[in-house]
């Protein structure tokens, strides 16, 4: 598929805009979820994170000792996380993810709310097409009724429960799902619940 419709032009070049003070934003020094994610890991597993912005949630897992890819649609941020981790950032959209069975697992922290609401199940096959057998899927996305752009410009696939149930559903053959809605905030500091989702593939 071509990537030309699967990402959102205009969200990605705010991010390239603000990548300089995005990338500092004060982010709570502890992500629980993140380390459940991490504790149920092999050490040293491969992970591949989309979305990385600033490379904070990259940082934490390579200090942890995984084998850590990071990757950004914005060239700005990229290079931000670059500075952050002193490696390499990979350049790429969501809709260019074409590995096969390479890592063992996926973070996507608020990041895959910007993929537009008809794309996001190619990109969450192309996310089980990249994973190992038994690989582990974490992504958070931000409630709502339906597609829609924030005080920023910035789009969000906003779904429903039951719609991104559905999405899952349809996009790969993914085992033990489970979404858990939490309070949570963003840039714009407009509060919202989160359904955050974590899944296996088997
Ligand atoms: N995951 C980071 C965190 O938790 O701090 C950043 C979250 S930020 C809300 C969303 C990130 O997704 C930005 O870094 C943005 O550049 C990236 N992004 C948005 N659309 C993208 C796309 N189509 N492909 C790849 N990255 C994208």
């Amino acid at each position: 598929m071509s990537d030309n419709v699967a990402h959102d032009a205009q969200t990605l070049a705010f991010y390239d805009r603000e990548a300089a003070s995005y990338a500092v934003r004060p982010k709570p020094e502890r992500n629980p979820r993140l380390e459940g994610f991490m504790a149920a890991l092999k050490p040293g597993a491969s992970v591949l994170e989309l979305g990385c912005g600033g490379g904070q949630d990259s940082e934490t897992m390579i200090r942890a000792g995984f084998d850590v890819t990071p990757t950004d649609g914005s060239p700005g941020l990229a290079r931000e996380a670059e500075k952050r981790l002193g490696r390499p950032v990979k350049l790429m959209r969501f809709a260019e993810l074409d590995a096969l069975a390479a890592y063992d697992a996926v973070w996507a922290n608020a990041c895959l709310l910007h993929v537009p609401a008809e794309h996001l199940g190619d990109v969450l096959t192309r996310i089980f097409v990249a994973l190992k057998p038994g690989g582990r899927f974490y992504a958070s996305y931000k409630m709502g009724d339906g597609g829609d752009r924030d005080g920023l410009g910035r789009y969000y696939n906003f779904p429903s429960r039951a719609r991104l149930e559905a999405t899952y559903r349809q996009a790969g053959a993914w085992i033990d799902v489970t979404m858990e809605e939490a309070p949570g905030g963003g840039y714009d500091g407009v509060p919202r619940t989160f359904l955050h989702v974590t899944a296996l593939k088997p």
